[in-house]
């Protein structure tokens, strides 16, 4: 048993002996890739008893399982940033996870096109940060491009990264419960944090957690477990909803890897993309439309008073100070909300595309996009914060999945564990 693992009693509260009571070392809250990642790093490292809480039925029902299931290889990140960091390890990571786990990937790499010529300063920005990073990465001129991706277009340059792949998230996910589980990780699926008690253990659906460190790995409700700690008071999340398309497979456009646009650097999201999942069929998207409710996954499903009220709250105040360019975000992404206008945001990819070529894709996904409520800016790194005998991950959007392995590694590093 470690040190930091109080020797805690559970009170003998009148009335409470109908609920379940459970004692761990560490408790986590959300089995997303993060929470199942730090349980499993924090069983390897200590041999500790494990309890991981999932509000639903399965692992991966929300971002883990609902993303474009693409291995970043890190040219977007700044340097010294822990995006890039932990991005360009996780890729190489999940990468030898995959073969050792016999998941498919598509290795096919990705290039990054320019629609315009005022986009080109922005792709050479990106070649440079690449480099940086140490990312295999290079930049092709048109014919060159070509014999890497036939169909797509660009102006002048596009920028070559090799170490992209494609990967089907929900086989990464069942892999990784299963590994958890054998490795003597628990889970309690369909059993909700609620609350904090006054003693600090956990509430939940279910009975009462009592533990050593609690993990807040809580996903699209990440801001509201913090606060009941506590902690990270002045974020909230934005909830944004990426849709997705499918290629017509009989489409002009041929696709090997994936081709993106030159994102606006000052957004946090990379734009609207073709990816060839490992299964062969070929998606388009995500958008990235701020939403009212957490899990709002179609039309105001999902969405609730009280949270609505704070997510337009929070929506007027970016939108006022036009902070992150919150106004075009927010205008381009309200066009793609129509089939046309989704059409023109990815026509200047490749050629050959056509509007009947969009199919209905895969179930949307939502981003838990942090917002730092002093400034009303979108916060860009990952954000860990501690608490007292609690961590909170707070900002874990893309490419948090690629860099998984590694951000659980550095995560269980940063836990206070007096
Ligand atoms: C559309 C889209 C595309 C993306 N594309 C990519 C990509 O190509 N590459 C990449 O690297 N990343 C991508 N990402 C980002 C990536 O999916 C996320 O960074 C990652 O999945 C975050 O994992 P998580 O475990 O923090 O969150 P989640 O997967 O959301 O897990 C949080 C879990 O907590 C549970 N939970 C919440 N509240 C409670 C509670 N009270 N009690 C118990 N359980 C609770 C939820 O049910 C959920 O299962 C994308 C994301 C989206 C939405």
């Amino acid at each position: 048993m470690l040190s930091w693992v109080s020797d805690w009693t559970l009170p003998d509260v009148e009335g409470m002996h109908h609920m379940a009571r459970e004692t761990c070392d560490v408790l986590i809250a959300g089995a997303g890739v993060i929470g199942v990642a730090i349980a499993r790093e924090l069983r390897r490292r200590y041999g500790v008893k494990v309890v991981v809480l999932e509000k639903e039925s399965t692992a991966g029902r929300h971002a883990s399982g609902r993303n474009s299931g693409v291995l970043h290889a890190g040219v977007y990140y700044k340097a010294g940033t822990l995006k890039a960091r932990l991005c360009v390890e996780g890729n190489r990571r999940l990468r030898a996870y995959c073969r050792q786990q016999a998941i498919p990937l598509n290795e096919h790499g990705k290039v990054i096109v320019a629609r315009t010529e005022a986009e080109l300063p922005a792709l050479r920005e990106l070649y440079a940060r690449s480099q940086a990073n140490g990312v295999r990465a290079s930049l092709l001129d048109q014919q060159a491009l070509k014999e890497v991706e036939p169909c797509a277009k660009t102006v002048q340059q596009a920028l070559y990264v090799q170490d992209t792949a494609v990967v089907n998230p929900q086989r990464v996910m069942a892999a990784m419960v299963a590994d958890a589980e054998r490795e003597g990780v628990e889970f309690r699926f369909g059993c909700a944090w609620q609350g904090r008690e006054s003693d600090g253990a956990a509430r939940t659906d279910r009975g009462r957690v009592t533990y050593g460190h609690f993990v807040n790995c809580g996903g699209l409700f990440a801001d509201r477990i913090a606060h009941a700690h506590e902690v990270g008071l002045h974020f909230a999340i934005l909830p944004f909803r990426g849709q997705f398309y499918q290629l017509r497979p009989g489409s002009a456009l041929q696709v090997r890897g994936n081709i993106y646009p030159v994102p606006d650097l000052r957004n946090p999201f990379l734009g609207v993309h073709f990816t060839r999942r490992p299964e062969g069929d070929v998606t388009i998207g995500p958008s990235a439309l701020p939403l009212l409710g957490r899990e709002q996954y179609r039309g105001l499903t999902g969405a609730t008073i009280g949270g609505t009220v704070t997510m337009l709250a929070y929506l007027m105040r970016l939108f006022g100070r036009n902070r992150d360019h919150f106004r075009s975000i927010a205008w381009t992404e309200m066009i793609k909300l129509t089939r046309a206008g989704f059409f023109r945001e990815a026509a200047d990819l490749g050629r050959g595309f056509e509007k009947a070529d969009l199919l209905p894709g895969q179930a949307p996904g939502i981003r838990a996009q942090l917002v730092d409520t002093r400034t009303a800016e979108l916060v860009s790194d990952f954000v860990i914060e501690p608490g007292v005998r609690s961590t909170h991950v707070l900002n874990a959007v893309s490419p948090a999945f690629t860099s998984s392995l590694p951000f659980a590694e550095h995560v269980v590093d940063t836990m206070r564990l007096a």
